[in-house]
């Protein structure tokens, strides 16, 4: 069977992050060939969401981070005020009401802020009011007792109003989620994050999350420095990436402002982008 799928790359944010926390142990003379960084050291970045339109559902990838914290928050992280999640959806000709589904790669702020909004009062709401949302147990238990070093990107207002929704659910396995949505976890960036690999045009579209965040960690050793477990992400990336370019994966990238989407490839030097291109030239 193959449904008819749909496919919509959203952008939720516009922000900055420091080039040396993107690359981890690699010199900045190295990845700043590729990626100029500005005179603060910071590097542009995007959110970029997937929303997936199936026969009968509506399900979106991630949400960006949304508004519930301080000014200084968003300043620090040269957080662009648009584009939002909701202004994107509506631009694709979709509203926050028609979203049946949240997948969540996992629950760092960047990730899922934007699902519970915060009213003038302080009032917290669901933006999606009618999704149900999904995220791995793994992941879930890891972000409701955070460890001291990703605590600052685990809030509780991101996460209690999704349990008291009623509307929670876990997923814990790896294989077929949806008709046409494949789910593989990954442990290195944190415990349990999602990627899907949604089959699409009879290609497989996989939604790269924080796994290879852009097209510059692709090869090995550009780990971003907030991994938790960076010895295992590059035992990942390497089993994955040899999938990726025998199978002609298509990459989609959640934070590379430059690429929307590339192919891998191997060489003597290892893994490496091979094609950049845009989302909308795939046929
Ligand atoms: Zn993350």
């Amino acid at each position: 069977m193959n449904p008819e799928i749909k496919l919509y790359p959203l952008i939720a944010d516009l922000w900055k992050m420091d080039g040396g926390v993107a690359f981890g142990v690699v010199p900045k003379s190295m990845w700043n060939r590729t990626q100029m960084a500005d005179e603060n050291n910071m590097i542009p970045i995007v959110t970029r969401c997937l929303l997936v339109q199936t026969p009968g559902r509506l399900v979106l990838i991630d949400t960006g981070m949304g508004n519930k914290r301080d000014a200084k928050y968003y300043q620090v992280r040269y957080r662009e005020d648009f584009p939002t999640i909701e202004r994107s959806l509506n631009q694709a000709g979709f509203s926050v009401d028609d979203i049946t589904d949240i997948l969540f790669t996992h629950l760092h702020d960047d990730h899922v802020g934007a699902a519970v909004m915060k009213d003038e009062q302080g009032k917290l709401s669901e933006l999606f009011p009618n999704a149900h949302y999904h995220v791995s147990s793994a992941q879930w238990d890891w972000a409701i007792n955070p460890n001291k070093r990703e605590g600052a990107s685990y809030f509780k207002d991101n996460l209690l109003p999704l349990k008291e929704s009623g509307k929670l659910h876990f997923i814990d396995q790896e294989g077929e989620w949806l008709p046409g949505i494949c789910i593989r976890i990954f442990n290195g960036h944190t415990m349990g994050q999602i990627i899907p690999l949604v089959n699409y045009l009879d290609k497989t579209i996989v939604f790269a999350g924080d796994f290879i965040p852009t097209a510059y960690n692709i090869p090995l050793p550009f780990v971003p420095s907030v991994d938790i477990q960076p010895l295992l992400t590059m035992d990942e990336k390497s089993a994955f990436l040899e999938e990726a370019a025998q199978k002609a994966y298509i990459l989609l990238f959640e934070h590379d402002y430059f690429n929307e989407c590339s192919s891998v490839q191997k060489t003597e030097k290892g893994f490496m982008m091979d094609k950049s291109f845009t989302f909308s030239s795939i046929v």
